[in-house]
């Protein structure tokens, strides 16, 4: 028997990842941002917040092999041929873990563009995406490429976690397939799963029937669920196992007076129930109600409070110049969803209520994950969502852990990715500074490292500079 366990054993240790990455296969452009890619790498005098919720810790260091994390402590040897990088006054922390992104951009002029861009990939990197998970797309075999380049380092980018749309009999948009059923819901995800897909997103038009196969479906695969839901009431997703709730209570239609379940209204009755949604108490009882039943299943609350900037119809407030210098063409007072009704007053109405909605969940001991929604410079606007939460009243040490930690669990990866431990993958960030403490530090980013390649996140930023479209 020992025998036994001995050959058992060696079989593990062979067949033990050498899954890093290593960017000598990477293209010649993806090399160009690569400042380490060593088997050994340590990171020496580093602030050290792991995202575990332990305090910041100075002066350690972290040893890196093959893109696994192999220790972490104070006075580390340094193994011969290792690659060292000086971290004495920044911050290491994991990298971002997002977990409602998209790989296309919404035009805000014409017909909207949206095909799987490659460089939004590039950019989630350049600001301390290491991964996204996106929600939903209507290019899913571009979706899919660059998951499948990204990985191979054809294309520099985050791990990718790719979404399918799951809608209803008369789908919002004319791109999805229409479902008509729960036999239909089941073959759309396992057609997508069987291509690379991981995770599912059910959105408006899903009926409670579909909700409840594709949940149950997706969970059979090992895939994360998402609901951005309309036809079918928050409380019935929950009930089905959702993992997360998308832009906070705006898709909980449930708690709006004389909502009914089965079908999702038109457009412009739409914009009268966010009104109707956005004048509601977030510190009320409808909203404690949907908030406990959330919280009895175990529901996470993806705030997106940056998707807001994209429905403004005159930003008051637009994103950074240092974002904007990434679109090809920005037109300044041309909103995406002006056309729905929306106007600036009610948006910003339903933004704060859904940052109210969020806080509160959180201080009830819910769980929250962080998404961008794309934003107006997709890829780009994870900074901004961490702002913005800390803004809506979270701390600054909360907003990352819902960014980093609570984004690997809800993703079933929280043994892999999400903290800085030992054994785990070696997605990391040095910051200039301390984000724990001060958000907007999460902008200094110095080194960006997916898997164990650190990369120049300028590098990143200056190549993509003027390349959105
Ligand atoms: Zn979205």
């Amino acid at each position: 028997m020992r025998k036994f366990s001995f050959v058992i054993g060696s079989i593990l240790a062979l067949a033990a990842p050498a899954s890093a990455q290593r960017a000598k296969s990477f293209s010649d452009p993806v090399k160009a941002f690569v400042v380490a890619d060593q088997p050994l790498i340590l990171v020496s005098h580093a602030r050290l917040w792991d995202g575990t919720g332990a305090p910041a810790t100075d002066g350690v260091d972290m040893l890196v092999r093959d893109g696994r994390i192999v220790a972490i402590g104070r006075g580390l040897a340094a193994p011969d041929g290792v690659k060292i990088i000086d971290a004495s006054g920044r911050t290491l922390m994991p990298g971002l873990v997002m977990m409602h992104e998209h790989l296309y951009r919404k035009s805000p002029s014409d017909r909207p563009a949206y095909y799987s861009d490659p460089y939004i990939p590039q950019i989630m990197l350049a600001y301390g995406t290491t991964t996204a998970r996106t929600a939903g797309g209507f290019d899913m075999a571009g979706d899919l490429r660059s998951k499948a380049k990204t990985a191979a380092g054809k294309l520099a980018g985050p791990d990718l976690d790719i979404s399918i749309y799951v809608d209803g009999p008369k789908p919002v948009l004319n791109m999805l397939p229409a479902i008509a059923n729960a036999a239909d819901a089941r073959r759309e995800v396992d057609y997508w799963h069987e291509r690379g897909a991981t995770s599912v997103k059910l959105w408006f038009d899903t009926t409670p029937e579909i909700a409840r196969a594709a949940t149950e479906e997706g969970h059979r695969l090992g895939m994360s669920v998402a609901a951005h839901v309309c036809a079918t009431f928050a409380a019935t997703a929950a009930e089905a196992g959702i993992d997360t709730l998308e832009h906070s209570l705006l898709a909980a239609y449930d708690i709006v007076p004389g909502a009914a379940e089965g079908s999702c209204p038109a457009i412009e009755r739409q914009t009268a129930m966010i009104q109707r949604m956005a004048s509601l108490d977030p510190a009320g009882p409808e909203v404690g109600k949907m908030l406990a039943l959330l919280l009895k299943h175990g529901v996470a609350i993806d705030p997106t409070l940056a998707a807001r900037d994209e429905h403004l119809c005159a930003p008051e407030e637009t994103p950074p110049a240092r974002e904007l210098a990434l679109l090809a063409k920005f037109d300044p007072g041309t909103g995406a969803f002006c056309f729905q009704g929306l106007t600036n007053d009610l948006d910003l109405k339903s933004a704060a209520f859904q940052a109210a909605t969020a806080v509160r969940y959180h201080r009830m001991g819910g769980m929250l994950v962080m998404g961008t929604d794309q934003g107006v410079v997709p890829g780009a606007m994870g900074p901004r969502e961490l702002e913005l939460m800390v803004a809506a009243g979270l701390s600054p040490g909360d907003a990352l852990i819902a960014a980093t930690r609570n984004g690997a669990i809800k993703l079933g990866r929280g043994k892999d990715i999400g903290t800085l431990e030992v054994g785990k993958r070696a997605d990391f960030l040095l910051v200039d500074g301390k984000p724990d403490n001060t958000i907007s530090d999460i902008r200094r980013l110095t080194h960006v490292a997916r898997d164990g390649v650190v990369y120049d996140p300028g590098k990143l930023y200056d190549d993509a500079k003027g390349k959105l479209h």
